[in-house]
Parts: structure tokens; C-alpha cells; sequence
């Protein structure tokens, strides 16, 4: 094991649960601390809270701040908490919700909130961390959670993988703005991941999506909360110093087969 990251304090939004647990958790492996925003301490799948499992599992320090992320205040907060941990050089803008409607029963208070939460936060998440990075004269790295939705588009998704869309998009242009000032930015584009997005909200295990997708995919299985991690351990990593601007799709090949 290295210690990549030993001088980086990490802000993971929606750290409490699912792929950001993990890689809030990941990312304390390598040697960052952690600030782990979310709305809730206690993770959706039960166990221990994140900040504590970093704590005895890691050696690393670990906060955890109750933060909405389209609260503005809530997020200022964040980045003080991180700011007492020596100042945020690493940003994973991962909490997202989505939806598992028809498209004609959406309601503009349904694309109001997604869009507001998967698009709207990370950009002000971005633009807070960024000016804390420059000023710090910090290695900045943001890593943005995308979704194979916001390439090939869902059905019963259309605001979800609209917001992905745009996340990914942005993740591009920020990084044209960022790269000049120190700071990487790209995103992380999985497939299907088991979780309690994937389990509770999307029923995927119940109604028999999770296995169609596992048996049509060429890895043969649904990803889970490590390979998320692992990926976006890479791109904040100095492996990838040279890596700007770009989407590493985490999917088993599932996209790229259709
Ligand atoms: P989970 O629902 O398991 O975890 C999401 C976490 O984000 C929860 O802790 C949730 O809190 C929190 N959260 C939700 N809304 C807010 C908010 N407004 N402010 C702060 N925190 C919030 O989902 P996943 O781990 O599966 O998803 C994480 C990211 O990965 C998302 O961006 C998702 O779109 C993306 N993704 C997931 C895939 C999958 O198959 N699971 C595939 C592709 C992308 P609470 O529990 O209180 O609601």
C-alpha cells in the first residue's frame, strides 16, 4: 500500500452511503483525510457510520458534516471542516439522487430536485473547492460521479440521464477552466453498481434488472461500490497527472457492447 495520498484532505459529498462510502474509505487507505458530507450520518445499508470505520480502520482523520448539498451554507460549512483538516485538495462531487418514472408522469418539482442536486451542487461544490485549491496553491483534483445513463440515456430516467449528461459535460469545461490554474478535473461514468440506489430506489434486484444487466455485460456481473472507488482512486492519484478533461467509464464493458 502507498501513501499517495498523505498530504490531501478529501471532501466527498454523499459519503455516508454506497459508492461514496467506499470511497471516502478508499481514498483514507491511501492516506487522505476525509470529510464525509451527507444528509444523514448513519449509511442507507446500515453498519458504521463512514467517519468512525476511517477512523479505526485507517488512522485518518475524519470528519463528517450534515450538509445538503444544494444548501449553500451547508456546503461553506463543509469546506470550513475541511479547511480545519488543513484545506481541501481533492473534491468527489458524488451524492445524486434519481428517479424510476415514466417519462409522462415527471413533474417539474421531480427535474427541479435531480437537477438541482446533480448538476446545480456540483457546480457551486466545484467552484467553492476551486477557489480554496488556488488559493492554497493545492494539487487540486475534481472527480465528478456520472453514469452511463448520461451517455446512453435511460428509459425510465429521462431527467436522471439528462443530469448526467450535463455533469459530464461540465466536467469537461471545468477542466479546460481548471487545468491552467493546477486543478484536474474528470468524472467517473459507472454502470450498474450494487447499492441502495440500484436495490431500494431502482428495484433492480428485485424486478430482475440487476441479473439482465450482469448476464448482458461482457465482465458477466453488476459492479459494486469498489470498483467505483478504485477508479476514482486512480484519477486523483499521480498516476494519473496527465489525465484531464476525460471519462473513465466503469460499466463491465456494458455501454460499449450495446
Ligand atoms: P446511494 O443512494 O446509495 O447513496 C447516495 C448518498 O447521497 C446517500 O447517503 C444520500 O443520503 C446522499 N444524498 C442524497 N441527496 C443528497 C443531498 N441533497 N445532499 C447530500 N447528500 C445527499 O446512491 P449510490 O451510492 O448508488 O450513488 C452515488 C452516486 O453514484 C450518485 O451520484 C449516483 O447517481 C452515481 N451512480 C450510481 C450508480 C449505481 O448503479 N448505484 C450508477 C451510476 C452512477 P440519504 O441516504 O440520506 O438519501
Amino acid at each position: 500500500m502507498t501513501d499517495w495520498l498523505a498530504s490531501d484532505v478529501a471532501v466527498v459529498t454523499g459519503g455516508a452511503s454506497g459508492n461514496g462510502r467506499e470511497i471516502s474509505c478508499t481514498l483514507a487507505e491511501y492516506g487522505a483525510d476525509v470529510v464525509v458530507a451527507d444528509l444523514r450520518m448513519e449509511p442507507r445499508e446500515g453498519g458504521q457510520p463512514t467517519t468512525e470505520l476511517i477512523e479505526s480502520e485507517y488512522g485518518q482523520r475524519a470528519e463528517f458534516v450534515e450538509c445538503d448539498v444544494t444548501d449553500s451554507e451547508d456546503l461553506q460549512r463543509t469546506f470550513d471542516a475541511a479547511e480545519t483538516l488543513g484545506g481541501v485538495s481533492i473534491l468527489v462531487n458524488n451524492a445524486g439522487i434519481t428517479e424510476n418514472r415514466d417519462f409522462l408522469d415527471e413533474t417539474e418539482a421531480d427535474f427541479d430536485r435531480i437537477i438541482d442536486i446533480n448538476v446545480k451542487a456540483p457546480f457551486f461544490a466545484s467552484q467553492l473547492a476551486a477557489e480554496r485549491m488556488i488559493d492554497a496553491d493545492h494539487d487540486g483534483r475534481i472527480v465528478n460521479i456520472a453514469s452511463i445513463s448520461g451517455i446512453a440515456g435511460r428509459g425510465n430516467g429521462v431527467v436522471y440521464s439528462a443530469s448526467k449528461g450535463a455533469l459530464r459535460l461540465m466536467t469537461y469545461a471545468l477542466s479546460a477552466s481548471l487545468g491552467p490554474r493546477g486543478i484536474r478535473v474528470n468524472d467517473v461514468s459507472p454502470g450498474v453498481i450494487e447499492t441502495s440506489m440500484t436495490r431500494n430506489d431502482l428495484e433492480m434486484f428485485d424486478s430482475g434488472a440487476a441479473e439482465e444487466y450482469a448476464t448482458t455485460t461482457p465482465i458477466g456481473r453488476v459492479g459494486t461500490p469498489n470498483d467505483v472507488a478504485n477508479a476514482v482512486l486512480y484519477l486523483v492519484s499521480p498516476l494519473a497527472g496527465f489525465v484531464n478533461g476525460e471519462t473513465l467509464v466503469v460499466d463491465g464493458g456494458a455501454t460499449n457492447s450495446w
